[in-house]
């Protein structure tokens, strides 16, 4: 049994829940992809985005995981249909609109109208993190929204894209915990009800007897 893919359904259509992932958990172990800014420099350039140079800063690294925080807030209260808190829509539209783009026409006798973006003079950093809060932006705005839905594996803390209406789990993984939790919720005993039965099973209950 595998458990721990390490993509979950969407993250190829939504840099922004991909950068949510980031942080996820492996058994009881909290598991942050981009913790140090070597590691964030790692994930860049994983997900093919401007890798910033020189080294990240630790002020911008504080920046990063709290924009990751803030999206993952705006994310559950999408889910969840709860009103997220307003310092965490502004750090997401602060975010975006650090790097607003500009599209511009050139039109040349040999190639014909092309289209490049401008954007105004910006550290990497914060490009890629306009691109992500940008992202964010547009996955809870569009169709996507509807597709968006925390993993229902226990203890897990990612999100994905539904790609099959009764898929709500991350991996394979989470799938069988998910199941296996069900079965244990239907045949444990009911609150109130007797748990003898629990009791006479557990092995460190038997008492020895003669000796
Ligand atoms: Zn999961």
């Amino acid at each position: 049994m595998t458990t721990n893919s390490e993509t979950a359904p969407g993250e190829d259509r939504s840099t922004a829940l991909a950068f949510v992932n980031s942080k996820h958990r492996r058994g009881r172990v909290v598991v942050d992809q981009i913790e140090t800014p070597e590691m964030l420099h790692a994930w860049l350039s994983r997900h093919s985005m401007t890798v910033p140079e020189p080294p990240i800063t630790a002020r911008e690294l504080e920046r990063t995981h709290a924009l990751r925080d803030a999206i993952r807030t705006l994310m559950h209260g999408s889910v969840e249909g709860e009103h997220p808190p307003r310092e965490m829509l502004r750090i997401v539209n602060e975010a975006a609109s650090a790097a607003p783009r500009a599209a511009a026409l050139d039109w040349t006798a040999s190639r014909g109208p092309t289209r490049r973006y401008t954007t105004v003079k910006v550290s990497p950093i914060e490009l890629v993190l306009s691109a992500m809060a940008t992202d964010a932006i547009e996955l809870l705005t569009d169709e996507r929204r509807q597709e968006l839905v925390e993993c229902s594996g226990p203890g897990c803390i990612r999100f994905l894209l539904k790609d099959h209406p009764r898929r709500h789990w991350c991996s394979p993984g989470c799938g069988e915990r998910a199941r296996a939790a069900r079965y244990y919720r239907r045949h444990l005993p009911q609150p109130g009800g007797a748990q003898s039965s629990a009791l006479a099973s557990d092995p460190s209950n038997a008492v020895p007897r003669g000796g």
